[in-house]
């Protein structure tokens, strides 16, 4: 990636600072858009590819998620806005948003600098390309949609196991510390639950680059985005009358996974409803009614077959 625009765009600059790098960039790299531009110029101005993927990828998580949390502080400060949330009865003080966040911080640092700074060699042995152009947009629509629904069932079936005995005891109790969650509850857990749910994040888009040699860099980053996005989103504790679930059915969100936090069980999957719709596992109240129904329904067909 440097290669392409040291050689043809910056061959008289002696060290140039970024601003210039953007600037000439912009004026010789017509054919690309912001973005590329923007992109290629980070590249470019890093003269280290291992180096600008790392720090690419850890700025993008911390800006991404503690940008994202902000807000849910914010809100959690304004009274109006209580008539929405899931559990009004706890409001997160400063002080636990407080250690929580250091808590994140030191996960961050600990456990997940390191695999971000190995990710660049993992994709050139994997041919993830990081050079511009960008695929299309219907290309990487495609991607993140199945990322999503492959990180979901990795999600569910792992988010299960973590409920049971040891696993629970050891490694997921401490994620079920807050009952009523928070946006920056999200990355709150074990290290070991930290990596093994990651791997839905990052796993598949490994597992795929492998198999069909041609994904970007650029795709899987955004979709890390959008993880941490629906993550913090459904820790925040508020549902809207906006809320992306009322739109889409099949969206969890935060009133799917408030009731986990609420109940302790159901309610396994991240992103979509159909997991635990599908095998009975939907938490709450309502859910419980529901399957009690169902159970009586049954019994009332088998017993009238009898007769
Ligand atoms: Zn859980
Ligand atoms: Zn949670």
């Amino acid at each position: 990636m440097t290669e392409i625009f040291n050689s043809t765009t910056l061959n008289n600059v002696n060290a140039p600072s970024f601003g210039q790098i953007v600037s000439n960039i912009f004026e010789t790299q017509k054919q690309l858009n912001i973005i590329e531009k923007l992109w290629a110029s980070w590249y470019t101005y890093m003269q280290n590819d291992i180096l600008a993927t790392g720090l690419l990828f850890f700025l993008t998580h911390e800006l991404t998620y503690f940008g994202r949390c902000l807000p849910w502080y914010l809100i959690d400060k304004i009274p109006y806005f209580r008539r929405w949330k899931i559990q009004p009865s706890y409001i997160p003080s400063d002080k636990e948003q407080w250690e929580c966040m250091k808590s994140v911080l030191k996960s961050h640092f600990l456990v997940e600098a390191l695999p971000i700074w190995a990710f660049h060699p993992l994709c050139k042995r994997l041919g993830i390309s990081v050079s511009v152009p960008f695929p299309s947009l219907k290309t990487m629509c495609f991607e993140w949609c199945l990322f999503f629904i492959l990180e979901d069932m990795w999600h569910y079936w792992a988010h299960r196991l973590f409920h049971y005995g040891p696993f629970y005891k050891y490694v997921h109790k401490q994620h079920h510390r807050y009952a009523a969650p928070f946006g920056l509850t999200a990355e709150y857990a074990h290290p070991i639950e930290v990596m093994s749910l990651g791997f839905g994040t990052v796993g598949f888009p490994i597992i795929y680059a492998y198999f069909t040699r041609d994904l970007h860099l650029f795709t899987i980053t955004c979709w890390v985005c959008f993880r941490l996005l629906q993550a913090v989103d459904a820790h925040s504790g508020y549902d809207f009358p906006w809320s992306l679930h009322n739109f889409v059915p099949f969206w969890a969100g935060a009133e799917h996974h408030d009731l986990h936090h609420h109940y302790f069980i159901g309610n396994y999957a991240s992103s979509f409803r159909w997991w635990d719709y599908t095998l009975d596992t939907e938490a709450g109240p309502q859910a419980k009614m529901d399957r009690e129904r169902r159970a009586k329904l049954k019994a009332d067909k088998t017993a009238k077959k009898r007769i």
